[in-house]
């Protein structure tokens, strides 16, 4: 017996950008493959060539990915306050909110980084035992990875300084989208301004020069307290890195408990993350 098929094949939402996409057939092999999505938006790689087809590649990408708003990335994310640097393709805005295990971050993609890639490890920090804890996010930014913490592990109060102002103001709208406003104290503050003492974690989450902060970290602990200590490392010089680490705050002040890699950070480094215990 025959059986009939209906209906066409489904197109992945490639080969449907690829038939959607208003640009000349020469071009389309360059039509990016990959993309990054944060809430309803994309965000994607785009060669000079499709330049002049800004706004039909994003409005093709846009139907493709059920998209608000698609975003072509200009530059890399720089500055002291990690500033993305994007251009609006398609859409009004880049704000939006973007749901990941069972947390709500509010973002403007356009103002504010967002790294897919480290989604391990915003796994992990929810995954962490901080039941009754104390805990500082030094470097907070919307809180890509306390408000995990904030809203599985049951902390004590988590302190999260956030220098830039923008940034910060996205953190107080996600600290409501939460409902963690009586755990949860953010400061738009440089962090080396917070007075805190006995913490029983303190997290890093910064990769300019990370280290330069650790003996605010330190002043910050009770002995035994836990750092998590985010650094790029040149990469297959794992070794070379914790002992740095223990020659800088050696004589037993801190001890490595463990080390891990986040994502790969350019051709050379690794973002690393190594979680630390202060000896007091
Ligand atoms: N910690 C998050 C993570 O790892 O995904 C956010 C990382 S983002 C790269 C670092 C954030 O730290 C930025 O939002 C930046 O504005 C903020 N920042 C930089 N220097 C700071 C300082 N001295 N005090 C407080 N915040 C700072």
């Amino acid at each position: 017996m025959k059986v009939r098929r209906s209906g066409k094949a489904r197109l992945t939402p490639y080969s449907l950008a690829v038939s959607l996409a208003d640009v000349p057939d020469r071009l389309k092999y360059l039509l990016p493959r990959k993309w990054e999505t944060v809430g309803n938006i994309a965000i994607l790689k785009l060669r000079d060539e499709l330049r002049p087809y800004d706004e039909q590649v994003g409005s093709a990408y846009a139907r493709a990915l059920g998209a608000v708003s698609v975003f072509a990335v200009e530059g890399l994310i720089s500055g002291e306050y990690r500033r993305p640097s994007l251009r609006l393709i398609y859409g009004r805005s880049g704000e939006t909110v973007h749901h990941e295990n069972g947390v709500d971050y509010v973002i403007d993609v356009a103002t504010v980084m967002f790294s897919s890639a480290n989604h391990d490890e915003r796994i992990r920090m929810a995954a962490l035992a901080c039941e009754g804890e104390t805990i500082v996010d030094m470097f907070a930014g919307i809180g890509h990875l306390s408000m995990p913490i904030a809203v599985h592990s049951a902390p004590a109060r988590i302190i999260a300084s956030e220098a830039s102002y923008q940034t910060y103001r996205y953190l107080l709208r996600t600290i409501d989208a939460n409902g963690v406003r009586d755990v949860y104290d953010a400061v738009n503050i440089d962090n080396r301004l917070l007075e805190v003492k006995g913490a029983d974690r303190v997290i890093m989450g910064y990769l300019m020069n990370t280290r330069e902060w650790l003996d605010a970290a330190i002043g910050m602990c009770r002995k035994g307290a836990t750092i998590h200590l985010h650094e790029a490392v040149r990469r297959n010089a794992i070794d070379e890195w914790k002992e740095s680490i223990l020659s800088d705050y050696g004589m037993g002040r801190v001890a490595i408990r463990s080390v891990r890699r986040v994502k790969g950070y350019s051709a050379l480094l690794d973002h690393m993350v190594a979680d630390l215990t202060y000896n007091g």
